[in-house]
């Protein structure tokens, strides 16, 4: 090859390398550029617990209002102390349960106060929130460093909370409003190749095992979700957190001892199926597919439809932000 065609070569992969390069931080450049309002629903529904409220009627309030979480007021200190979320639900009824004989009194009982006195010993005492002005990606940032799902978006004016942002309403406004950016190179390359997801210790649960041998893997390994497996390894079925809060929905945190199999049987609304994806797959594919079922995760399965991982929303914001920001894995 002559020398000049050579170079000219190299100069095309140069350029070539170089539009690859400023290609990886458009994600990251596009959640710099929009700030928290940009994300935000013009109106939502926004429920606020007292913390002298019972933890039994906050839970039925969450459900009878199809909410998730709700931040808590603490009218002595006058201002936002924290967060009830099914997460609370769960380490609650998890302490207190002893058999489907016992009555759970301290549910019954215990205000969120009581609760958060003997719980926060082990966990964090303030509420980590957010202003509207603030950049979507110190967002993604601190959902990811605190490992919260919930983040408060308050006016720091008012000090009026205008929404909980979650990783699920950031990437569906990435998803609607980003289309147009040029996708990196890397979303046209497979999920494993990218090393985006969690392809290690995976936590399941057997379809076998009690409803509470489920709580007692989400208090211990903190996962969001636990893949349902059958005696070969192969998927049945996706319990996650939000999927116990049916236990206060029904009134039936008292018989924890059930099997998984007949709980899901009783599951009131749930996906089709097992939302899955596959190795070879790209980080474009799992995006349009994770977007369009509204879920927090996908399973990785082989062929044989055999649990090897999990690809969840915090593995795609850090993979498609922070890792660009030079922020490395804060999962
Ligand atoms: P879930 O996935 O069940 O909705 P999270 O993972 O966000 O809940 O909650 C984990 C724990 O962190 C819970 O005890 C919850 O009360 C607490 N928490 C969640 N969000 C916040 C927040 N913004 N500030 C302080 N604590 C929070
Ligand atoms: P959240 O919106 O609180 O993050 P999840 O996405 O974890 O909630 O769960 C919402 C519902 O979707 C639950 O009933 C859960 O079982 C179901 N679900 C979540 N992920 C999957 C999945 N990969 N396959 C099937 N169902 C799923
Ligand atoms: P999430 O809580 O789903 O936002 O995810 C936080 C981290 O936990 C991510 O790296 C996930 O891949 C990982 N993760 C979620 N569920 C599981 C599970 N069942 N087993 C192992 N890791 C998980």
């Amino acid at each position: 090859m002559e020398a000049s065609s050579q170079d000219s070569l190299q100069l095309g992969t140069l350029q070539a390398q170089k539009q690859d390069d400023a290609n990886t931080t458009v994600y990251m450049d596009f959640m710099k550029n929009h700030c928290c309002y940009d994300a935000i629903p013009t109106s939502c529904k926004l429920v606020i617990f007292d913390t002298k409220l019972q933890v039994q009627k906050a839970f039925f309030a969450l459900v009878a209002n199809s909410l998730r979480a709700a931040p808590l007021w603490d009218s002595k200190l006058k201002r936002f102390v924290g967060m009830l979320t099914i997460t609370d639900f769960i380490n609650i009824v998890h302490c207190y349960y002893k058999s489907p004989l016992v009555q759970m009194y301290e549910l019954e009982n215990h205000k969120i106060e009581t609760w958060r006195d003997v719980y926060l010993k082990s966990s964090r005492p303030f509420l980590i929130s957010i202003s509207p002005e603030a950049s979507l990606f110190e967002a993604i940032y601190r959902l990811l460093k605190h490992k919260i799902h919930r983040l408060p978006v308050i006016e720091p004016s008012s000090g009026n909370v205008l929404h909980i942002l979650t990783h699920k309403r950031i990437l569906k406004f990435l998803h609607i409003f980003g289309a147009t950016v040029p996708k990196p190179t890397f979303a046209r390359r497979p999920i494993v190749e990218s090393g985006i997801g969690t392809f290690k210790d995976v936590a399941t649960v057997c379809q076998t095992a009690t409803l509470y041998d489920a709580l007692d893997i989400f208090v211990d390994r903190r996962v969001s979700a636990l893949p349902v497996v059958d005696e070969k390894g192969k998927v049945v079925a996706l319990y996650s957190r939000f999927d116990v809060i049916n236990l206060a929905a029904q009134k039936t945190y008292n018989d924890l001892d059930v099997t998984l199999l007949e709980a899901l049987r009783k599951r009131s609304c749930s996906a089709e199926g097992v939302i899955k994806c596959y190795a070879d797959e790209t980080l474009e594919t799992v995006i349009e597919r994770i977007v369009a079922a509204e879920v927090h995760r996908l399973v990785l399965v082989d062929r044989a439809d055999v649990v090897k991982g999990i690809v969840s929303l915090s593995d795609l914001l850090q993979a498609m932000v922070l890792t660009p920001a030079g922020i490395e894995t804060l999962l």
